[in-house]
């Protein structure tokens, strides 16, 4: 697996087989190139299929189950269709552990479609963009809540004004069968891997798996389980859809948070103290936790409320809060999007 051309790399897109390589991207004037490592899998026309994990480099149920499949998976195990493995999309952060890139101090996640002559990141985002999306239909961005988030494993989804790509969205993200399938309203889009493919009129989901900057058996077993239930489900693989275990509880929910008024803020900077874990249901008003102050512990710490009913979805980990920084997420389970997904 020593290979690192891009026109070495196209043909296996259509060629059966599995096929390793890995695609060098300059660094221009930072330096040597990076190598993005990808396993091509094809057997025939069918669906095409993307699964990217370190896109932000310390989050790992991505790159472990990933890096499973590139190992198990030969061609012969698929029926139909291409599945496309790349489990560090941004090496130098996965090499150093961090979120961001430590060559350019960039965020990989906000730097799509990118650019050919910018900065090492920005051209990774360049070569992913140009040179692997057009060989997918169907792409799960493999992430989890890092060092700083706590969060239920789910796939996340957005709102798509075409109703087809809508429910076929929908059908990935419950055959997933992730703890949580979650229809999210994004702060801030643009730039994001999610932004590009939605563009590009494929299907996306992003996947949240961990949190705490920690990763547990149960959690790579999502992902895992996961990943195969959507081969199976896109007809790609043999075999019913499974339901992890997470909390000793085997079930998978639909929750949604359309609204950014279903996201809690951090009034100002301090200590932040939870008082809540994530999974739990709470009422608006609620006591979610509260911030003490760094300069006079005297202070009268600000309690910090739920914004709506619903399950905490996520929650801020690390304690130390800056003003504006997001809190928590309270999520509402719903049923209104069954039907579409259903019809699939
Ligand atoms: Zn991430």
């Amino acid at each position: 697996m020593a290979r690192n051309q891009l026109d070495w790399l196209q043909p296996c897109f259509t060629t059966p087989g599995k096929h390793s390589a890995w695609i060098a991207v300059s660094a221009g004037k930072a330096g040597e190139s990076v190598h993005l490592p990808i396993t091509v899998i094809h057997k025939g026309a069918g669906p095409r299929v993307l699964f990217t994990g370190g896109n932000h480099g310390d989050e790992y149920e991505g790159p472990i189950a990933i890096h499973r499949m590139i190992r198990d998976m030969e061609a012969g195990d698929l029926i139909c269709g291409t599945l496309i493995l790349m489990p560090a999309l941004n090496p130098p952060a996965v090499e150093a552990g961090t979120r961001v890139s430590p060559i350019d101090g960039k965020n990989l996640n906000r730097e799509f479609p990118g650019k050919a002559r910018g900065t090492v990141t920005q051209r990774i985002a360049h070569m992913i963009t140009e040179h692997i999306l057009p060989h997918a239909d169907v792409v799960l961005d493999l992430h989890a809540g890092g060092k700083t988030s706590d969060i239920m494993p789910s796939v996340m989804i957005h709102k798509l004004r075409s109703r087809e790509r809508m429910a076929r969205t929908l059908g990935v993200m419950k055959a997933f069968r992730a703890p949580v399938g979650i229809l999210i309203k994004e702060f801030d889009s643009e730039g994001m891997l999610d932004t590009t493919v939605e563009r590009l009129g494929k299907i996306f989901g992003c996947c949240e798996l961990g949190g705490l900057g920690r990763v547990t058996p149960e959690t790579v077993d999502v992902t895992w389980t996961g990943m195969n239930n959507v081969l199976k489900h896109l007809g790609m693989m043999k075999g019913s859809l499974r339901t992890p275990v997470w909390r000793n509880k085997r079930r998978s929910r639909v929750v949604e948070a359309l609204t950014f008024k279903r996201y809690l803020m951090a009034p100002f900077a301090g200590i932040f103290e939870p008082f809540v874990d994530i999974d739990a249901t709470v009422k608006k008003g609620e006591p979610l936790g509260r911030i003490l102050s760094l300069d006079d512990p005297l202070e009268e710490p600000v309690i910090c409320r739920s914004p709506a009913d619903g399950i905490l979805f996520q929650r801020h980990a690390f304690c130390l809060v800056e003003a504006g920084r997001k809190l928590a997420l309270v999520a509402e389970e719903t049923d209104r999007w069954d039907a579409m997904a259903d019809a699939v």
